[in-house]
């Protein structure tokens, strides 16, 4: 069921058509206007849909004046819904202005929720989903590319990006040299499409495979990163420990006392080792 009065941020297909949800469907078929990023991409998903409604282009370079105008509608009654080209609108694409200025103006926000490519690459890539971050586009410019790797290597969150075709080789180089080439990442490309192509591997592995031409620089893409999950060694000694330490360094030797420390405790042989020198 419509409601009067009310923004809808409706999710579409991020490649297969059949991924439009049925509650999508009645949304669009019933609000009164569609703002789309672009009209003639959104008609033909409209068409194909069997939907026809008037539609109004809303992109990055008018939303803010457009957006006024649509809540204005909202406000008397209207009920509007928001699509982006694909997936979900506001994820890297146009709505954010439009959707907190319906909050400051109190107007009702409905989501349709439903393909975005970010889930998508997360929940097929095999890498750890209890917590992400999402850093959108990256830099086109090698320096800032790499200066934001920097920034983000000891994260250990999961880290995804968007990325053009032109540039996924470069963007895998230099996570390598920045992540190395150990870390697991994850190419997800042409999601939902014909060509879907989801890899997991090394980004050694991920390199030679765009190399190879088995992963092909064509089409849409999201890198999935795994986090920084490097055991953190401890540097410093609990007070027990250091106590444990210094009762067996009045009898022993460091030697002796940092290897019976570690049987005892297994704490590393090497930071006892180092405390014992410093106690003794
Ligand atoms: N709002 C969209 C969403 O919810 O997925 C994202 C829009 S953003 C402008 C477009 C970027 O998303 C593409 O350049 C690509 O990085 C990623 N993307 C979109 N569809 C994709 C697909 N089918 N497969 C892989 N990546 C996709």
């Amino acid at each position: 069921m419509i409601k009067a009065g009310t923004l809808y941020i409706v999710a579409t297909p991020i490649g297969h058509l059949g991924d439009v949800s049925a509650r999508a469907i009645e949304i669009l078929n019933a609000v009164d206007k569609i703002a789309v990023e672009d009209t003639r991409h959104s008609r033909r998903l409209l068409k194909a849909l069997n939907i026809e409604k008037p539609l109004v282009a809303l992109h990055e370079h008018n939303e803010k004046d457009k957006g006024c105008l649509l809540l204005e509608e909202v406000q008397q009654g209207a009920s509007i819904a928001l699509i982006s080209d694909a997936g979900t609108p506001l994820i890297s694409d146009p709505g954010y202005h439009l959707v907190r200025s319906a909050h400051r103006l109190q107007i009702r926000v409905v989501p349709i929720p439903g393909p975005c490519a970010i889930i998508a690459a997360l929940s097929a890539g095999g890498l750890p989903t209890d917590r992400f971050i999402f850093e959108g586009f990256l830099p086109a410019k090698k320096t800032a590319r790499r200066k934001q790797f920097e920034s983000l290597v000891n994260e250990s969150r999961t880290l995804i990006f968007f990325e053009a075709p032109h540039r996924i080789k470069e963007a895998i180089v230099d996570m390598l040299e920045v992540f190395g080439g150990d870390r697991i990442a994850v190419i997800a490309r042409e999601l939902t499409k014909l060509y879907e192509n989801i890899k997991q591997g090394s980004l050694c592995e991920l390199l030679q495979a765009i190399e190879l031409g088995a992963i092909p620089d064509k089409g849409e893409f999201v890198i999935v990163v795994e986090g920084d999950v490097r055991k953190k060694l401890p540097t410093t000694l609990t007070p027990e420990v250091e106590q444990l330490l210094k009762t067996l360094l009045s009898e022993l030797s460091v030697k002796q006392s940092a290897s019976l420390a570690a049987k005892i405790t297994g704490v590393s042989k090497n930071l006892l080792y180092e405390s014992a020198l410093k106690l003794s």
